[in-house]
């Protein structure tokens, strides 16, 4: 008999996740409640709780499992913290903040994936914010933020997630070349220090924007929708 969503799931949690050092338990609860298969294409719903990202609409894609987990361990969500999510596409991920307790804006550049992102976070009674804004440079009128996560690849840090993150602060995303990132994590001490760490190489789609790749340069990278 074919297993069911809700089976695949957990399947998903316990030999993606728990066996690759996902310890957090509150990381794994909300990744047990979220219906990811909800926010991947209906063509690729039976591929939903596989181990490796999807593609989405327009270009974009829905990161891995174990990478929507790691990032949301890093970012140390309690409940109640101001958290700027940058590249919302699905909104699966941001979802899963929500599920965690942020107070959550997301920004996405591409309109029609910002409605997506949006629908899918309504229908599913999670009230983040989406906007939709070039993340690139962060959201300085709503600035500061507990939290920062990026979910598109920039060059290098850009300047303005750090000058935009509260003392006590973390901001975690992958930054790199093109080809290949480095997850990162930075945290802002409460004396105002900034502090970075490196948690291993991951691959995800470019941040296009001021403080990201231009997107004339990317034009060799052409994507299929
Ligand atoms: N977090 C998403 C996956 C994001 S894929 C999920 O859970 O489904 C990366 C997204 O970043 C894409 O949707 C892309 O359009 C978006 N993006 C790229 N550059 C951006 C920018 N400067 N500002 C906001 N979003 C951006």
């Amino acid at each position: 008999m074919r297993e069911t969503y809700e089976e695949l799931r957990e399947r998903m949690v316990r030999e993606q996740l728990e066996a690759r050092g996902i310890t957090d338990p509150r990381v794994l609860a909300a990744m047990r409640k979220v219906p990811r298969h909800h926010f991947v294409p209906r063509r690729h719903r039976a591929f939903a709780y596989d181990d490796c990202a999807l593609p989405i609409w327009f270009g974009a894609t829905i990161s891995q499992p174990l990478m929507v987990a790691m990032m949301a361990e890093l970012l140390r969500i309690e409940g109640g913290e101001k958290t700027l999510e940058i590249g919302a596409g699905s909104g699966y991920q941001a979802a899963i903040l929500c599920e965690l307790g942020a107070n959550l804006i997301t920004v996405e550049r591409v309109p029609r994936l910002a409605a997506i992102a949006q629908n899918n976070l309504r229908r599913h009674g999670y009230d983040a914010r989406v906007l939709c804004a070039d993340g690139s440079i962060g959201l300085p009128e709503e600035a500061p933020f507990d939290r920062i996560l990026f979910t598109a690849s920039p060059p290098k840090m850009p300047k303005a997630y750090e000058d935009q993150l509260a003392p006590g602060g973390r901001i975690v995303g992958p930054v790199g070349s093109r080809a290949v990132q480095e997850l990162v994590l930075v945290e802002k001490t409460p004396d105002g220090r900034v502090l970075r760490r490196e948690y291993g190489g991951c691959q995800f789609l470019p941040l296009v924007g001021e403080q990201g790749w231009d997107e004339k340069e990317l034009s060799n990278y052409r994507w299929e929708e």
